[in-house]
């Protein structure tokens, strides 16, 4: 079976009820290309809002999630409280909250391991930083970042795993991986995916691109071999998110 197209929208810290409710009718009422899998990340309070205005068919996402059961966690949301919200993904790993935030590798897997045990499908976000490439450090930085979550997940449980590949110096600055420096990473993350994991889930496992991702340059992206997909940050704001989406037809 092929692997199905994925593109997420993460709105980050963006939206107010009413442009919220805006994006989500838009996409309601576009035709999008059904054999997509879109799935929408608003900011947490507009999760149960995003969730009950959106088509059945497009998918819901917390922008994070803790690691620990229910309790004494001041400012965090549990995976238990996202199941009861019918929110079925989380975004996990963004560069934002590793660099801002100083998420460490293996908090972020035990977030990942948390999210997965209870049933919520993450999109597991890694990438080099602009000095980490020009070190030529990237397939090393990713594949630290992966070896962490391989630590907590079991073989099968990458089968509810998206990887985002997102290099950070692409990350709203406009400035988009080639396609041939995109599918180099996918490739060499399919590749850690066989030889660490399995061959089922190097074939099954989406490895998505995320960083200045536009109507412009998604169609070209999306020829390439190992790239399942996008994560949007911008311009999944924008009418052009449904271009994106639409980007193989
Ligand atoms: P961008 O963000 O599309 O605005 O570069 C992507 C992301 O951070 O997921």
């Amino acid at each position: 079976m092929p692997r199905q197209f994925f593109v997420g929208g993460n709105f980050k810290m963006n939206g107010v009820r009413q442009s919220i409710t805006d994006i989500v009718k838009n996409l309601n009422s576009a035709k999008l290309d059904s054999t997509t899998e879109v799935v929408i990340s608003p900011p947490a309070l507009y999760l149960t809002l995003t969730r009950e205005l959106a088509d059945p068919k497009i998918g819901v996402a917390a922008q994070n999630v803790f690691d620990k059961p229910n309790g004494a966690f001041t400012g965090e949301i549990s995976v238990e409280q996202l199941k009861d919200t019918s929110i079925n993904w989380a975004v996990i790993g963004h560069s934002e909250r590793r660099v801002i935030l100083k998420e460490s590798d293996e908090f972020i897997a035990r977030k990942v391991k948390a999210a997965v045990d209870g049933g919520v499908s993450v999109i597991f976000c890694i990438g080099e930083t602009l000095e980490e490439r020009e070190a030529n450090k990237t397939i090393e930085v990713v594949t630290r970042q992966l070896n962490a979550a391989a630590k907590e997940l079991s073989k099968e449980q990458w089968a509810k795993v998206v990887i985002a590949y997102e290099p950070v110096w692409a990350i709203g600055t406009g400035k988009v991986a080639t396609t041939e420096q995109a599918q180099e990473v996918h490739a060499a993350i399919r590749k850690w995916l066989g030889e660490t994991i399995s061959a089922q889930a190097a074939d099954d496992v989406r490895v998505i691109y995320g960083g200045s991702v536009s109507e412009k340059n998604c169609r070209e992206l999306a020829t390439q071999p190992d790239v399942d997909g996008f994560l949007v940050g911008g311009a999944s704001l924008k009418p052009a998110f449904v271009d994106i989406i639409n980007a193989r037809i």
